[in-house]
């Protein structure tokens, strides 16, 4: 019997995007082993405990028992410092799929808190292809007078006086805005 056919007609099973208790399995798979450290570009660049999968992992863990906050910073650098590129998975003996984790967590944190406006304003553009366009031109143009990229946080900030009212366009409480 198909999916389909199980749930009726136009239904179908949430998935980890919609709930994010569909990806315990695979926080639950991850035995702590460190063979993640090897493969992962982000930790080959910051070289920090931290950004590996297990310590990912570990946050994530603790979101679910309720020890840590969805707000809490060490939840935003374990979501966003990662390029879900899915290396840590083909070295992982237990077959965490770290990629089901990531973006379990990016689809809860915008279900909590909404988008950005900034990143609102880009997915809403998307949707237009004559004004994605003109953005795209403006953009270019003015990159370099309201921003400032910092490699090392893969984020950009605003440069003064833009960074008054970077609040307001999504940016965090530092001041970045992660890619
Ligand atoms: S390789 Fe897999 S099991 Fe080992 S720490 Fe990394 S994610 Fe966990
Ligand atoms: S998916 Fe994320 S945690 Fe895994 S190797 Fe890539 S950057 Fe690292």
């Amino acid at each position: 019997m198909s999916r389909e056919t199980t749930l009726g007609a136009g239904c179908t099973a949430p998935t980890y995007h919609d709930d994010l208790r569909l990806v315990q399995d695979e926080i639950d798979k991850c035995m702590k082993c460190g063979n993640c450290m090897a493969v992962c570009p982000v930790y080959s660049v910051d070289k920090d405990e931290m950004a590996v999968t297990r310590s990912k992992i570990a946050v994530a863990e603790a979101v679910m028992k309720g020890d840590l906050s969805m707000d809490d910073p060490e939840v935003s650098d374990m979501i966003f410092n990662c390029l879900v590129c899915k290396s840590c998975m083909t070295n992982c003996p237990t077959k965490v799929s770290y990629d089901k984790i990531a973006l379990g967590f990016r689809a809860a944190l915008v279900r909590k808190n909404g988008l950005p406006w900034l990143k609102k304003m880009i997915f809403t553009s998307l949707k237009n292809p004559k004004f994605f366009d003109v953005a795209m031109k403006a953009g270019a143009s003015l990159q370099g007078i309201a921003f400032k990229g910092d490699r090392k946080l893969k984020a950009i900030s605003p440069r003064s006086p833009f960074a008054m009212v970077g609040g307001s366009f999504g940016f965090d409480g530092a001041g970045r805005c992660p890619s």
